[in-house]
């Protein structure tokens, strides 16, 4: 049960970490489940199926963008969501501003950082991270939010738990390097089957999508 799910799992959070439900994939109905159980904040990562589901749903859902993003794609996604977690290029970004600029909003974004071991998962490195943040009065439309990223994909806990550490430590160092960045406070970190180890790691926000709707 979708609601149980849920329950089970915020049982589980320590205060202040956020659970996003991942909805890709799973039809209105599931969403329609969560929601009624309490559920309000939501991920997507496709454009197009962002853009079906948030109309048909209540207008109190607010949605976060997971997925790889084509610059193309901006119009169809940023309309409707409140942050953008996965900013993996500077041109994404700089399109980010650009459409913010033009409609007259700051958006939230997350920069995502590449620490698994595969080399096709997207993000920026470390000094691409700090090179960005010391550049973000460049960005007046972006507000940097924080970081999120992906462990390796295996079975061995402490590789997720190191991949974990590595964005987690230059979370806490970017925090204390740019205080000005008021906003600069989301470690995105936790999926289904690691968000146990990613609390220990200090993640703020879990992105569950199977453990909640498989
Ligand atoms: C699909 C997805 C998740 C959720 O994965 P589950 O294993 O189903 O919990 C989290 N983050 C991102 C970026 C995803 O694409």
């Amino acid at each position: 049960m979708i609601a149980d799910n849920i329950n089970r799992i915020k049982n589980e959070l320590p205060a202040g970490v956020q659970l996003l439900a991942v909805s890709k994939f799973r039809p209105i109905e599931a969403l329609q489940e969560a929601y009624d159980a309490g559920q309000r904040l939501f991920a997507e990562s496709r454009p197009q199926e962002l853009a079906a589901k948030a109309p048909a749903l209540p207008s109190d859902i607010e949605w976060h963008f997971i997925g790889h993003l084509q610059t193309n794609k901006l119009k169809m996604v940023l309309p409707y969501v409140s942050m953008v977690e996965s900013v993996d290029s500077l041109h994404l970004l700089s399109e980010i501003n650009s459409w913010g600029k033009k409609e007259g909003r700051v958006v939230n974004v997350l920069l995502e950082m590449h620490v698994a071991a595969e080399e096709s998962k997207q993000g920026f490195h470390e000094e691409e991270v700090l090179d960005i943040l010391f550049r973000s009065s460049d960005y007046p439309f972006v507000r940097f939010c924080g970081l999120m990223g992906m462990a390796t994909n295996t079975d061995d806990a402490e590789v997720v738990r190191a991949d974990f550490t590595r964005i987690s430590l230059h979370f806490d160092y970017l925090r204390d390097l740019f205080p000005e960045l008021e906003a600069f406070s989301v470690l995105s970190i936790g999926m289904s089957s690691d968000w146990r180890i990613a609390l220990e790691c200090g993640s703020t926000e879990v992105r569950i999508g199977t453990a909640i709707f498989a």
